[in-house]
């Protein structure tokens, strides 16, 4: 059975944690009611799927990779995964992240996901050094990238905030699709950076991409930044081949980097080459000025929201408690104060700091205000390049060089990097953004490069994507 196939793959590379917890009973159960002739009649029908541990799903752990919530089971389903379920979609588990969603690492309580492909270079390694090997998967939802990179399941859902679909995805060569801003209801996925949060969709072609926006997409009552207007179904990829038009993308100057690595910026150049030689395509650089300060506004912006996000996490109507109480003297902030130190790591605790620092009535000006008009800034950017340069949407790089082990990221563990640059551009503007695998480097790890495109335009994107991939 496919759902057997799954957790089997699943149990053998276990090694590569892209876990926090498992439904592999309820999964097993499900599978066996379903009717076969429901089962020939949906593709979806019968797919077993993995969703990141951010997504609520009734009655089973939803956790954030955080001691904060590792006791925390969901009182009700997000809407998306609702409607993969009414698909007929099997939940298998939940997969493994950064705590809360803040990193590029997946590395939260439960410990680091593992690149798929240190595996497929190691052989006759056993598993407690292979351990040792193992590459960053990228993140926050490097456990769903990993999973469906590595043909575990074939589709798995995760979250993008600052690039956390498009960075596991490219780092573990597997589609990492973020559509536009307000297409996909947020409810039930536990908030982020509620203005930059969007779901995201992990695949390894076109059509499972496709069949999932299909079944998830549409109004929701529960989110009040969805799109109100009904959802037209994309076609699919077979019917968008049809469309011959010729493209125009955009080379954003920016986005070459001086950490760009040589095989990289190669990789994005070898495929304007070959795009070009087919006649469909023109390339065109462009400018987007604001992208320099992009980085700085989306900490700033995100950790205001992130501080005002997690306070409520206090440890009173759920998630972690502490123990350590003195009823003759704690008062509430102190009660808070150990609950926090207990369950968030200096990481999460940190980025909280930051925000309410940034929020301080003297600094509120100085940074929000101020990163407020960046990001309005960036958003006209990406509006002129692609009303006034008339392009169809963007090519630009996801990360700048292959991933570093385990071992290097313990001691560089930063949850920002130079690499944000290329991400966060489209959640600051909320625009649609897919990640592609497109080539292997010479160490062995994929290359995959990002489209961008203008607001809504999903479909149009999808359809240039299928015509390059
Ligand atoms: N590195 C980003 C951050 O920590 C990733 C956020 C995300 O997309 N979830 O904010």
């Amino acid at each position: 059975s496919a759902v057997r196939t799954a957790i089997n793959a699943l149990q053998r590379y276990k090694v590569l944690n892209t876990l926090t917890n498992d439904c592999f009973d309820k999964a097993l159960e499900t599978e066996q009611q379903l009717s076969n002739e429901q089962k020939n009649n949906s593709p979806l029908y019968g797919r077993p799927i993995l969703i990141k541990d951010n997504y609520c799903l009734q009655d089973i752990y939803t956790t954030c990779a955080s001691k904060m919530l590792a006791n925390f089971r969901a009182p009700y389903t997000s809407t998306i995964v609702q409607r993969l379920i009414d698909s007929g979609c099997i939940i298998v588990g939940k997969t493994n992240m950064d705590e809360f969603s803040m990193g590029v690492a997946s590395w939260g309580v439960f410990g680091p996901v593992g690149n798929p492909w240190s595996v497929k270079k190691a052989t006759n390694i056993d598993e407690e050094n292979l351990k040792k090997l193992l590459h960053v998967a990228g993140g926050s939802s490097g456990g769903s990238a990993a999973a469906v990179a590595a043909n575990f399941v074939s589709i798995a859902l995760g979250s993008d905030t600052g690039g956390s679909v498009r960075n596991p995805a490219a780092r573990c060569g597997c589609y990492g699709f973020k559509p536009s801003y307000g297409l996909l209801s947020r409810y039930g996925m536990i908030a982020l950076v509620n203005s930059f949060d969007s779901p995201g969709i992990f695949t390894r072609n076109i059509d499972d991409l496709i069949l999932t926006i299909n079944a998830i997409a549409g109004p929701d009552g529960e989110d009040a930044t969805l799109l109100s207007k009904p959802f037209e179904r994309f076609q699919s990829s077979t019917e968008l081949l049809k469309d011959k038009k010729k493209i125009t993308i955009g080379l954003p100057d920016e986005y070459d980097i001086n950490k760009l690595s040589s095989e990289y910026r190669s990789c994005l150049q070898d495929l304007v080459v070959q795009l070009t030689a087919t006649g469909e395509f023109t390339f065109k650089r462009v400018q987007l000025p604001y992208a320099s300060y992009s980085n700085a506004a989306y900490t700033i912006l995100s950790s205001c929201e992130i501080a005002s996000n997690m306070s409520r996490y206090d440890g009173i109507k759920y998630g972690h408690h502490t123990n350590n109480i003195d009823e003759s003297k704690d008062t509430y902030e102190d009660i808070l104060r150990k609950t926090r130190d207990e369950s968030l790591s200096e990481r999460v605790r940190g980025r909280i700091l930051a925000g309410n620092y940034y929020l301080l009535e003297e600094n509120y000006e100085k940074y929000f205000v101020q990163s407020q008009r960046v990001r309005r800034g960036v958003t006209n950017d990406y509006t002129k390049v692609f009303e006034e340069d008339k392009v169809d949407c963007l090519l630009a790089p996801v990360v700048s060089d292959d991933p570093i082990t385990h071992a290097e990221y313990e001691q560089s563990d930063t949850i920002f990097t130079d690499d944000d640059i290329f991400t966060v551009g489209a959640n600051l503007a909320g625009l649609p953004a897919l990640s592609f695998p497109v080539q292997v480097s010479s160490k062995g790890f994929p290359i995959g490069l990002q489209l961008i495109g203008p607001f809504l335009q999903d479909q149009a994107l999808l359809s240039i994507a299928n015509r390059i991939c």
